[in-house]
């Protein structure tokens, strides 16, 4: 299964499997004596998953490096140490959503507009254009 823009037709990752949900991990920061300050839990999505969510609308959540289109390499002063809220645009030039990779974000992901792009099953694909 790849995911398709919906503007030009073209895949805009590589192949993918569907998770149920992301990948948590929890972090904890430490005074310089080794007393537990806070901790907190980063979601990740593996390279070669997506995973479907609704949180306020429905979007698809994949890691950056499943694009096979081109995105931004961060620059200093486009976050703190890393992309905060950089678009995912298709080479057709049709935003698909964007991603946050910054280090106080909480979910490390790009976050796809389900209304601009498609989850395609390959199968289903040969199977429509089948010819009986
Ligand atoms: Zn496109």
């Amino acid at each position: 299964m790849r995911i398709h823009c919906n503007s030009c037709q073209q895949p805009i990752t590589d192949s993918l499997y569907l998770r149920s949900k992301l990948v948590g991990t929890r972090h904890t920061e430490y005074e310089p004596d080794g007393t537990p300050l806070y901790s907190y839990v980063k979601y990740t999505m593996p390279k070669g998953a997506f995973t479907r969510l609704r949180n306020g609308k429905p979007v698809i959540v994949l890691d950056r490096k499943s694009l096979t289109i081109p995105y931004p390499e961060y620059r200093s002063g486009w976050g703190c140490c890393d992309l905060d809220w950089a678009e995912v645009r298709c080479t057709c030039g049709e935003v698909l959503g964007y991603m946050q990779y910054d280090c106080w974000q909480t979910m490390n992901c790009v976050i796809l507009d389900v209304h601009k792009v498609e989850a395609r099953n390959l199968c289903y694909i040969t199977r429509r254009f089948r010819i009986n």
